[in-house]
């Protein structure tokens, strides 16, 4: 792995700064560039956690302990303050813990607001009718539109991040949540310029809109973009009257039906048949594979050629955007067991967790000793805070791609890789060797 050769670091945050624009090399202050980098890993980290607590606050859930540590996170990382390298090391495995005890806040928030998800098939089709598609990852957004339209006769799609809501009792129910349309976030463009419906944004990843769909388009809760109507609170009147304005999609089905939904208690339903399949060598491995997408050539090639070049008596869990880098795939099963899994939104990640640590229990071995490897994708700061705590964890031997993070350098890299054995990507084939041969 090579470190990023860019700038060693900026930082432009008092008014020290070398020649009133930036310190590139060194602070005036001492600041080493380690430091400075630390100090942004553990900002970007604490800005992927942030995500997750505002969608748990939406729902009315919320943890002081978890405000007090980001308290501490942006104090630390004010001017001279901290300059010791090692400590934001150990306050970004702290983020990382902190990060879990969020996400354990809004999973418990979406389970007691909408149920826990079950496995439910989406359609990737149009149906007859005027219609409205919600992107990013805003289940509460979703859920009060659904109330708003019902029995308008408009349907509503998800789009990307929003496939799992299709899983969640509370959310199905709902007759005209149609289908999925379109793949990661970054088809937008396309995508909302090929249906003429209104569209809505409830959170990152949204994209500055083309033209030809700006006026359909509206934003909610932390989205916004320039030129685009944002609503404040829950009432979306606005985005129905828009709707009811613009022509009806044809009926036309799409090219797969995916499958989502599959909760934490769904997976250990079936702990025992995947003890005996393992037992008898049926399932060899098991990976998780998903991530955030990220428009590059290494994620368009990489992870769903990994995915197909999976011996078959492995099992792939699966969760956000990355996912729809594969998802199409017809994977089969194993005795029954699904080899694909998708368990959820990148806000779903502790359900993974919470899985590989009840395989563990089940094994009676440590979730580095189960035949268990996670292959990442990574594109911004969510991703970040995941990752940092599954290194909390104690979790060894991610393969993360598709580049190195950019502001790992190579001091940096030498933690990570001498602590937690992490690798980047290469070849599909070669790693996939790699990992089953355990070298
Ligand atoms: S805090 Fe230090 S490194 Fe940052 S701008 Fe000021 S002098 Fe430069
Ligand atoms: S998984 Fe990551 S990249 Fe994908 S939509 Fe969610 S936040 Fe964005």
């Amino acid at each position: 792995m090579a470190e990023n050769k860019g700038l060693k670091m900026f930082c432009y945050q008092c008014s020290q700064t070398v020649g009133g624009t930036g310190c590139t090399v060194k602070g005036v202050c001492g600041k080493e560039p380690t430091v400075a980098r630390l100090q942004d890993n553990v900002l970007l980290a604490t800005r992927g956690m942030s995500a997750y607590l505002y969608h748990a606050r939406e729902l009315g859930y919320s943890d002081p302990e978890i405000d007090a540590f980001l308290e501490r996170v942006f104090y630390a990382t004010f001017t001279n303050v901290n300059f010791d390298a090692e400590s934001l090391v150990q306050m970004a495995v702290e983020a990382g813990e902190m990060n879990i005890r969020t996400m354990r806040l809004l999973k418990k928030a979406h389970i007691e607001t909408y149920g826990e998800p079950q496995p439910t098939q989406v359609r990737t089709g149009t149906m007859k009718g005027k219609g409205i598609i919600v992107t990013g990852h805003g289940l509460k957004a979703l859920g009060e539109l659904l109330k708003q339209t019902e029995g308008t006769g408009i349907n509503i799609y998800t789009h990307s991040e929003l496939l799992p809501a299709h899983g969640y009792p509370a959310l199905k129910k709902y007759k005209h949540l149609v289908g999925n349309l379109g793949k990661a976030w970054w088809d937008q463009k396309k995508l909302f310029s090929q249906y003429p419906v209104a569209i809505l944004g409830t959170s990152n990843c949204v994209l500055i809109p083309s033209d030809n769909y700006r006026d359909r388009m509206f934003t909610t809760g932390p989205a916004r973009l320039p030129n685009v109507t944002h609503i404040d609170g829950y009432d979306y009147t606005s985005v129905v009257e828009k709707a009811k304005s613009l022509p009806e999609l044809p009926d036309e089905n799409g090219d797969v039906v995916l499958t989502t939904g599959f909760s934490k208690s769904v997976v250990l339903s079936l702990a025992d048949k995947i003890k005996s399949l393992v037992e008898a060598g049926k399932i060899r491995h098991f990976f998780l594979v998903g991530g955030c997408d990220a428009p590059l050539r290494k994620s368009a090639s990489y992870y769903r050629q990994f995915v197909e070049k999976l011996p078959k008596d492995t099992i792939i869990l699966t969760l956000a955007c990355g996912k729809f880098r594969f998802n199409d795939l017809d994977l089969g099963d194993i005795d029954g067991i699904p080899r694909l899994i998708d368990l959820g939104q990148c806000n779903d990640s502790i359900v993974a967790v919470e899985i590989a640590q009840a395989l563990a229990e089940l094994f009676d071995v440590s979730v580095n000793e189960l035949p268990l490897t996670l292959v990442l994708s990574w594109m911004e700061q969510k991703a970040v805070a995941i990752l940092w705590s599954l290194f909390a964890l104690g979790i060894k031997g991610i393969y993360i791609g598709p580049i190195l993070p950019a502001w790992v350098n190579d001091d940096i890299l030498k933690v990570l890789q001498d602590k937690w054995d992490l690798h980047l990507i290469g070849e599909p084939e070669d790693d996939i060797k790699r990992i089953l041969k355990g070298v």
